[in-house]
């Protein structure tokens, strides 16, 4: 499948631009949406999603017309959106059998085989008959993934999945969502780099409403091979480093700064040439290092 955005534009209220001119094309594999909050991913996400009209714009899903096909868009739609919210007092089993009733599967032991195939997809199989509020912030997202999948989704959007999610749960999520992507589009819209240089296959990064930059991960690394420069300085020195070089991102590490900058040559003054990163690509299109700007 192909999903297409064409000149897509969002604004809220009359005031807030949260989507200007986006466009951009998806083929099955797992796309990552990455931006800061505030962004415009859930804006993007819920137009795709059917769940918000956009002001101008165009998108395709094949040959679906996506904005004015709603409930056929549907058909072939899972979101797991943000804010998540359960049922607290229904186990895993019951609310699966529910959503699988919902979306039009009448036989109950076609409903059973399904339920079972999902809860076990996610590793939820032991737990279906506990309540789901008794569920950890990643059972809830592995439920969130299971409740995405009923019906054999061709395009899957998760926004924000591993938000709040501790590093084993994480994991785990990954390893969930990596087997989605083979046969289906999944958009999954993240503020953590690591998300998607683990998983995605292709990539855009998007800031205050604009796609600053789309391809894939590794192409995007290598553009930066030999660009990448780092040092450590003293805190008050950074004026002047931002004056004189491209500082493109900065972290405090036992009280020095360590500066990295995207320079055409060795710049000398003591920097470190350092293997470059997906995290450089994304600081490169959005800086980091504003806080630091009037130190
Ligand atoms: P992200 O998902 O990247 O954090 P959002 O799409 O949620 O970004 O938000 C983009 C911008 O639109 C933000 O400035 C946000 O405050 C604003 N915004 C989002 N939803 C609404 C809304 N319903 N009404 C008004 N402004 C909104």
């Amino acid at each position: 499948m192909k999903l297409k955005i064409e000149s897509l534009s969002k604004t809220y209220s009359g005031k807030v631009q949260a989507l200007k001119n986006v466009s951009l094309s998806l083929s099955n594999g797992m796309f990552g949406l990455l931006g800061p909050n505030g962004a415009g991913k859930s804006t993007l996400m819920r137009t795709i999603a059917t769940l918000q009209e956009a002001d101008h714009g165009e998108i395709y899903l094949d040959e679906i017309n996506v904005l004015k096909n709603k409930k056929e868009v549907r058909q072939l739609l899972g979101y797991l959106p943000q804010e998540f919210g359960v049922y607290p007092k229904i186990s895993a089993e019951r609310m699966l059998d529910h959503i699988a009733q919902l979306k039009g599967v009448q036989q109950q032991g076609e409903r059973k085989d399904i339920v079972q195939g999902l809860l076990q997809k996610v590793n939820l199989y032991k737990e279906r008959k506990k309540n789901l509020g008794t569920y950890s912030g990643g059972m809830k997202q592995r439920f969130g993934i299971a409740q995405a999948l009923v019906g054999n989704p061709k395009l899957i959007i998760v926004d924000e999945p591993t938000a709040g999610l501790d590093p084993a749960e994480r994991n785990r999520f990954y390893n969930l969502l990596s087997q989605l992507g083979e046969n289906t589009i999944v958009i999954l819209s993240t503020h953590i780099v690591e998300d998607v240089s683990t998983l995605c296959s292709n990539f855009a990064i998007i800031s205050s409403g604009e796609v600053l930059y789309a391809g894939d991960p590794e192409n995007a690394v290598n553009s930066l091979d030999g660009k990448i420069f780092s040092k450590a300085i003293n805190q008050s020195e950074i004026v002047f480093y931002q004056q004189e070089y491209k500082v493109i991102s900065t972290q405090l590490k036992s009280g020095k700064l360590h500066i990295r900058v995207i320079h055409e040559s060795d710049p000398g003054n003591d920097f470190t040439a350092s293997t470059p990163s997906l995290e450089d690509v994304y600081f490169t299109h959005v800086s980091n290092t504003s806080d630091f700007i009037n130190m």
